[in-house]
């Protein structure tokens, strides 16, 4: 049984006090979200605010990107030895903006996914189509080449520390959700390939999320599929109403 993680990517929004507001109110309220694991990924530069305020609280603290190198001389860039010394646990990588607004190649991804799970962090590692790409036929064929490509040299004992988040660019921050057929055919895809790439029960333990406008009138219909392990959640995670509420949801699907 996959523990779902229901992961907020709170991207380049909030400030001190928003930030604050909104982790301490998620950190309250953790229990609702049952046996579902939460994690929040704000802002670097909110990082260390959110750890204290999160405190003892069950929830888990990400970053939303990191550097491959170790240290040196990378002007704006944040290692692995960083996030660690930060508590972060998890980094989300590969996230479609980055990849379409800031140019991530998948060798990028991979390098970053590499040096993650080196320095014993969780990579997020997003994969997902542009609608020309759904619309010419090519889903598979994407999903395909980016899984090997972001995930190449990635060991069968580190994979099960991987997480993986099937997010179709047309449907971030636009309102058009995945249909559950859109989503689980992708999502029994991406398993398949962990099948074929290390096996059976390796590809049973890996968690892969959906992302894309979840919100809490959708989020039960897909997180009760059978390879939907979670969400990555960007607009509703900003409020903690919708993202809590989006937890629960996933856990009972779980309790069903
Ligand atoms: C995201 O940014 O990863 C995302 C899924 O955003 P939204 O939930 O707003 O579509």
């Amino acid at each position: 049984m996959r523990t779902p993680l229901i992961a907020g990517n709170w991207k380049m929004n909030t400030d001190t006090a928003s930030a604050r507001l909104l982790a301490s109110t998620i950190a309250r309220r953790a229990d609702e979200a049952g046996d579902s694991e939460l994690l929040v990924c704000p802002s670097s530069v909110y990082l260390s605010l959110v750890r204290d305020t999160i405190g003892s609280a069950a929830v888990g603290l990400g970053a939303q990107n990191v550097y491959h190198e170790a240290n040196g001389a990378f002007t704006g860039e944040i290692s692995t030895a960083m996030l660690c010394d930060l508590g972060v646990q998890y980094v989300i990588l590969g996230h479609s903006e980055r990849r379409h607004i800031l140019g991530e190649t998948d060798a990028d991804v991979n390098r970053k996914t590499l040096a993650a799970l080196g320095a014993g962090l969780r990579p997020i590692v997003c994969v997902g189509e542009l609608l020309s790409e759904r619309e010419a036929g090519k889903t598979a064929e994407v999903i395909h080449s980016q899984f090997s490509g972001a995930l190449a040299g990635v060991s069968a004992e580190q994979i099960v520390s991987t997480v993986i988040a099937y997010e179709p660019v047309w449907a971030i921050g636009t309102g058009k959700v995945a249909t559950p057929e859109q989503a689980e055919e992708v999502h029994r895809d991406l398993r398949k390939l962990l099948t074929e790439c290390y096996n059976a029960g390796i590809a049973d333990k890996v968690r892969i999320l959906y992302g894309g406008s979840v919100k809490p009138d959708n989020a039960k219909q897909l997180m009760a599929l059978p390879n939907v392990d979670g969400a990555l959640i960007g607009g509703a995670s900003l409020k903690a109403d919708d993202f809590l509420a989006i937890a629960a949801a996933s856990a009972a699907v779980g309790q069903v």
